[in-house]
């Protein structure tokens, strides 16, 4: 078995999740709302401290209802330039909402900050697009797992209402955020509308995300859910594995903080190697000496480490629930080998 970490995306249900899975309660969710799933809403709205919470098949699908919901048609979501709703959802925003990303360039940290959103905002012209909506990820995937900081956050909160443009939270690794940071979810939720999190990520269910936010703004994504093709029936099956994660696989996100601390620890140094400090799961390796990143990614492959190959430079490691702290430290080895020997 080669040692993944490509991503959390390919963590598998362990046994007492199947068997959580299998003892099931369901109904058919469009029809009667279907029993677990129901609980899984109200927990997951109580967690993150929102109204209400619907569950989804996907964080894209659920990301993609919020800016539904939230952007008014002819208007810009004004989103970090490397955010998942960039880069890796098609191009949903424009297909779907019939909105454009105005893409905020970070000026000096790793992420866009509340002063960069602040120069973002167009002045309200006849000739601009109007503003419609902010999205914020948290953590910042394509920047190796980086926490926003609270502060940051509200602050880049505050900038949006100034302009009366509501916020969406891409927190589909909220859950490592909180824990990293020791901030509770609904403190890093309070400040926005509607919040996505991710359950197939760390939390390791198969698959499946949340929305959360106002009972209203629920009852709205419920029919961009249905829009976008996503209602469900007994989608319980699924629902049980994210309450199991939830009692049972959620606390150990601290674990998958430290093995990459750890991976992160035996990569630096190396000649031609940068690491992104790792806030929470991910490590990001900047080869800056012109290393082939497919090449290191191939050298790794043949001694059993399946890497990201991210950019042209850059190479993630994801840590999670399915790789542990000798797995991760055999995976650092092999890589320093492939860094030292080949250039
Ligand atoms: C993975 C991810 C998503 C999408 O989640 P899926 O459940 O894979 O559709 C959205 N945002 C971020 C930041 C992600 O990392």
């Amino acid at each position: 078995m080669p040692i993944d970490l490509r991503s959390d995306t390919v963590t598998k249900p362990t046994p007492g999740m199947r068997a959580a899975m299998a003892a099931a309660d369901v109904g058919d969710d469009e029809r009667d709302g279907d029993p677990t799933t129901r609980r899984l809403e109200e927990r997951v709205a109580k967690m993150l401290g929102k109204e209400d919470s619907l569950f989804f098949p996907s964080g894209v699908m659920a990301n993609q209802a919020a800016v539904w919901l939230l952007a008014p048609r002819a208007t810009e979501v004004l989103a970090d330039v490397d955010a998942h709703i960039v880069h890796s959802e098609i191009a949903g925003v424009a297909a779907l909402a019939g909105a454009q990303i105005l893409a905020v360039v970070p000026s000096g940290g790793r992420v866009m900050s509340a002063d960069d959103v602040r120069g973002a905002f167009r002045p309200r012209s006849r000739y601009y697009p109007a503003p419609g909506l902010v999205c914020v990820e948290n953590t910042h995937n394509g920047a190796g797992g980086v926490i926003v900081p609270l502060d940051e956050f509200c602050e880049i909160c505050a900038v949006a209402r100034e302009h009366e443009v509501p916020v969406h939270l891409d927190g589909a690794r909220l859950w490592n955020a909180s824990i990293a940071s020791g901030v509770s979810l609904p403190q890093l939720s309070a400040p926005a509308d509607t919040v996505m999190v991710d359950l197939s990520k760390g939390l390791g269910a198969p698959i499946g995300a949340m929305l959360a936010g106002t009972r209203d703004a629920m009852e709205r994504a419920w029919t961009a859910r249905k829009l976008f093709g996503g209602a469900m029936r007994q989608s319980g099956i699924l629902a049980a594995a994210a309450l199991y994660a939830l009692d049972h696989q959620l606390e150990r996100l601290a674990d998958d903080h430290e093995n990459a601390r750890d991976m992160a620890d035996m990569l630096r140094g190396l000649p031609g190697v940068e690491i992104v400090e790792p806030d929470t799961n991910i490590v990001m390796v900047d080869l800056v000496a012109g290393q082939s990143v497919p090449q290191i990614a191939a050298a790794a492959r043949e001694h059993g480490v399946l890497v990201s190959e991210w950019s042209s430079t850059r190479i993630r490691l994801v840590t999670h629930i399915d790789v542990s702290a000798d797995d991760c430290r055999r995976a650092a080895e092999v890589l320093r080998g492939a860094l030292t020997h080949r250039h």
